[in-house]
């Protein structure tokens, strides 16, 4: 594949599988490195749901295990790995903060770095491929009106400013309780249909797309991640991003040899037959999608870099 034939790759990783779910392939394709986001160890002792349907007891037996499931199938693949320690958010409870970004953009940075000084005869530009965010999708008003709103609701109350503003809110409390269990059984009756979208994917891609934003020493690539991408492919978020950032997304597929493709994802059982539990087709070479698929981001040359 002359695309990435002489490159080096770094695949971002928002969880320890899905770089070899997700790009198997194209790891194969090059002198790849696996960068998994995160990889930290929750505190406290109750495991999250996901771990704790996945056999895991406490927080530190299921990081413990997903490490050594990350280092057996880098292995596998023939890759370099590197990872962060980052909680993930089925633990984190909120968003993540700016150190959690900083720790993102500096290792991606250094990464890059590192590719430039051991450069030996490579002339194309190294390649760092982050998720697309495929997956089922809350409607975005729903969730864009409610962050908006949380803050303003707060500082009206705490100000206390008349009467009239705290009837107001008396009034409006129901209303915005009817609206959030509105919102919880929609998220419900999607999750029962498929696989939601990630939000530690959306925070890795989005960190991602800003700090790499018209940077000409890189290029990037968004790619689909299974298996959410049967439950819904990646093209219409890869079409959002690219109107609303201002770039072009150039489709691209690379084959991936299922018999190899099974060995590296089987390394990480803990998990695997949990992510498809009806089918079960992520454990069989029959039922692995013999493809990958991305999308170059091709900047505008006419854009002027003063940033997003
Ligand atoms: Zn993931």
């Amino acid at each position: 594949m002359t695309a990435f034939e002489n490159r080096r790759i770094l695949v971002v990783s928002p969880h320890a599988d899905d770089a070899a779910l997700s790009c198997a392939g194209l790891l194969a394709l090059a002198d790849s490195t696996i960068l998994t986001v995160m990889g930290g160890v929750a505190n406290g002792d109750a495991p999250s749901a996901w771990d704790a349907a996945c056999g895991f007891t406490h927080p530190r037996e299921a990081a413990q295990t997903r490490e050594q499931e990350d280092r057996a199938a880098a292995e596998t693949l023939g890759c370099a790995l590197e990872r962060l320690r980052l909680i993930d958010a089925s633990y984190l409870g909120r968003a993540h903060d700016e150190a959690d970004r900083a720790a993102l953009r500096t290792a991606v940075d250094a990464w890059i770095q590192a590719e430039y000084l051991d450069r030996g005869t490579r002339r194309w530009r190294p390649v760092v491929a982050i998720p697309v965010g495929a997956g089922l999708r809350m409607t975005r008003p729903v969730r864009a009106r409610g962050r908006k709103d949380a803050p303003e609701t707060t500082q009206a109350a705490s100000a206390g400013v008349s009467p009239w503003s705290r009837g107001l809110q008396l009034i409006l409390a129901p209303l915005r309780r009817i609206k959030h269990r509105a919102y919880v059984r929609r998220k419900r009756t999607l999750q029962a249909r498929g696989l939601l979208a990630h939000s530690d994917h959306a925070f890795v891609r989005d960190v991602l797309l800003e700090h790499l934003f018209l940077r000409d020493d890189v290029d990037l690539l968004l790619y689909e991640e299974l298996p959410y991408l049967w439950h819904q492919q990646g093209d219409a978020e890869a079409s959002r991003l690219a109107d609303e950032i201002g770039f072009t997304a150039s489709e691209i597929s690379w084959g991936v040899d299922s018999t190899f493709k099974t060995e590296a994802v089987g390394k990480y059982s803990s998990q695997l037959k949990h992510l498809d539990p009806q089918s079960r087709r992520l454990e069989s070479k029959e039922t692995l999608p013999i493809f990958e698929r991305g999308w170059w981001v091709r900047w505008p040359r006419t854009m002027d870099g003063s940033g997003m």
